[in-house]
């Protein structure tokens, strides 16, 4: 069984007795996780982790400072946590089942719902508890100690697409993102570190982008160069989200109906004409957000933020933030 199977699972009980990865990966989908995965804890693979330095050398990770920080702790998860032997890759879907009306201001796929932190980590934890009472792996009850197995989803320096690859999740694509085959890259990724070697290890999956390059034309900002590294800066994510300054006289001219983050160069991969809507309640959109016109939008007051992004992932950019990309837009 590989790690993608999980998203058209044939697990039978009686292997469950036996099979460490297949059990861990059956408990996952019991969660309700698309997909799951296995790698042995060690070291990056040394080109990534020269890549990775490169990057930061040529200061591409622009005002992320946390990209740079714990450099070793993020190539090297033993590093990070003592004792690590195995790192579980997990997947949740968000492909939403309804999106913004076309022609009103568009918000990236990923915060339409609430923020999806508090989901994986609920969805994380239940798993670990269900793979600690399974194998008897003592929670430290003691304050001030961590527990044996650890859960991660944007909370530590842990190359999370990477280790999705290794775990035989899907393959990092041109636009950077997780691909997982016959499904996608809308997924949320989380990794929970394991004490203890499991009995299987999933092999990493190979590219499969061939020589497709619709990623790249789709993107308005030229932020994915063919064969290069990731020009986070010049990305309509990085300059609507992360950057708290000016936005950029590329991100304004390019932006289109976009107000929040940008999805064009997932929606132009092909392998996300397979992807499925999610169920998840918690990640479906307000009726109020999705009757929310142009006007009122640039009308938005800070009480109307608040209710409408109460527990979202938008809450990110702050309000000064949603409203200085409101205001590039021209009425
Ligand atoms: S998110 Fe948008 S701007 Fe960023 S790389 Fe993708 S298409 Fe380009
Ligand atoms: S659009 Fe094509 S090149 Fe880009 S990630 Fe998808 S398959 Fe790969």
């Amino acid at each position: 069984m590989t790690s993608s199977d999980t998203l058209n699972p044939s697990i039978h009980e009686e292997d469950l007795e036996t099979a460490q990865s297949v059990t861990i990966k059956f408990l996952a989908r019991d969660v309700g996780f698309s997909a799951c995965g296995i790698a042995k804890a060690a070291p990056v693979d040394e080109e990534i982790a020269q890549k990775y330095r490169r990057w930061l050398e040529n200061g591409e990770e622009a005002s992320m400072a946390y990209m740079s920080n714990y450099l070793e702790k993020r190539l090297d998860p033993r590093l990070l946590i003592p004792g690590v032997r195995s790192i579980v890759s997990l997947a949740f879907n968000y492909t939403p089942a309804q999106q913004m009306p076309k022609g009103e201001y568009q918000i990236a796929a990923y915060a339409l719902g609430q923020d999806y932190h508090d989901l994986m980590k609920r969805k994380m934890r239940e798993l670990a508890m269900k793979i600690s009472e399974r194998w008897q792996i003592p929670q430290n009850e003691n304050k001030g100690e961590e527990p044996l197995i650890r859960c991660f989803c944007d909370t530590a320096p842990v190359l999370e697409r990477y280790w999705a690859q290794k775990a035989g999740l899907g393959w990092v694509g041109r636009n950077h993102q997780l691909i997982i085959p016959h499904a996608g890259s809308m997924f949320f990724l989380g990794e929970i570190f394991l004490p203890f070697e499991v009995d299987v290890y999933d092999e990493p999956m190979s590219n499969r982008c061939g020589k497709c390059h619709r990623c790249i034309d789709a993107c308005p900002t030229r932020a994915i160069i063919p064969d290069e590294d990731f020009h986070a800066e010049r990305c309509l994510s990085y300059q609507l989200i992360e950057n708290r300054g000016e936005l950029s006289d590329e991100a304004k001219s390019s932006m289109g109906d976009t107000i929040y983050g940008c999805d064009r160069c997932q929606t132009a991969c092909p392998w996300n004409r397979f992807s499925t809507p999610n169920t998840e309640p918690s990640l479906q959109p307000k009726p109020e957000l999705l009757s929310m016109s142009k006007e009122m939008w640039h009308n938005l007051t800070v009480e109307d933020y608040q209710r409408l992004f109460k527990g979202s992932a938008v809450k990110r950019v702050k309000f000064d933030g949603l409203k200085r990309n409101i205001k590039a837009k021209k009425r």
